[in-house]
């Protein structure tokens, strides 16, 4: 056990330590570049790996290399508004930047497989309960909070195990979706349980699912989105009991 979980943060220090090596400054920002095998979803240019939420295009905006939430208050697809990447995932490992607008009451979040949302929040909203910026939503709140203050760029990277459903009996799932959550470079949550959907997520199932970034009806700001689709399960590390 103490040699995986030394496995494991070397892992995440390795990733973190490469990350660093690779960021480059660009317009006075921080980017952190995807590495080699990454799926680019959001390089600045164009919408071309998502959709709305209805499948239909999306409508948000671009300007100087940012996508921005352009609020739909319609709620034209009803429980989740946002946009949703084309490709569906199972387990992955997920780069996304983001920044909170100073003068709004914000919210959003991410999506997992459009069923398990890392909250996105405002650094007071909520605080110390599970609707806080970095909370696993309604489930768990974040092991430290290390928001930034609105009007920052700040970063999410997710290692997402998806939960795994019987082969013979699609219903019935054996084992439970695992996350790890680093906020602005700090692990947040450790390779936790996530029990079922949160909020108004998609029911579980075997299938593979998007990933959402969601309109919550602030200007919310996101650039530099990559993931690593299909990271090896035997990378992860044993579940903490
Ligand atoms: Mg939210």
């Amino acid at each position: 056990m103490i040699m995986k979980r030394f496995l494991f943060i070397s892992i995440i220090l390795s990733v973190l330590i490469s990350a660093c090596n690779q960021q480059e400054k660009s317009n006075g920002n921080i980017y952190s570049t995807a590495p080699e095998g990454a799926i680019v979803l959001f390089d600045g240019r164009d919408f071309s790996q998502w959709t709305n939420c209805d499948g239909g295009e999306v409508r948000w905006k671009i300007a100087d290399g940012i996508m921005e939430v352009v609020p739909d208050s319609t709620y034209a697809c009803k429980r989740i508004q946002g946009i949703m990447t084309k490709q569906l995932f199972n387990d992955f490992q997920l780069h996304v930047e983001f920044l909170l607008p100073e003068s709004e009451n914000t919210n959003s979040g991410v999506y997992i497989q459009r069923r398990y949302e890392v909250q996105i929040n405002d650094e007071y909203n909520a605080e110390n309960s599970p609707g806080m910026g970095g909370s696993i939503y309604r489930q768990k709140i974040p092991d430290v909070n290390v928001s930034k203050p609105k009007g920052e760029w700040q970063t999410y990277d997710i290692i997402f195990r998806a939960a795994r459903f019987d082969p013979a009996d699609p219903a019935k799932k054996v084992e439970n979706a695992r996350i790890t959550v680093l906020h602005n470079n700090v692990v947040i949550h450790n390779n936790v349980i996530i029990t079922t959907k949160t909020g108004v997520g998609d029911p579980e199932g075997p299938e593979p699912g998007p990933i959402m970034l969601q309109d919550h009806l602030a200007p919310v700001k996101f650039r530099n989105i990559w993931v690593i689709p299909n990271v090896p399960a035997k990378t992860l590390p044993e579940v903490k009991k």
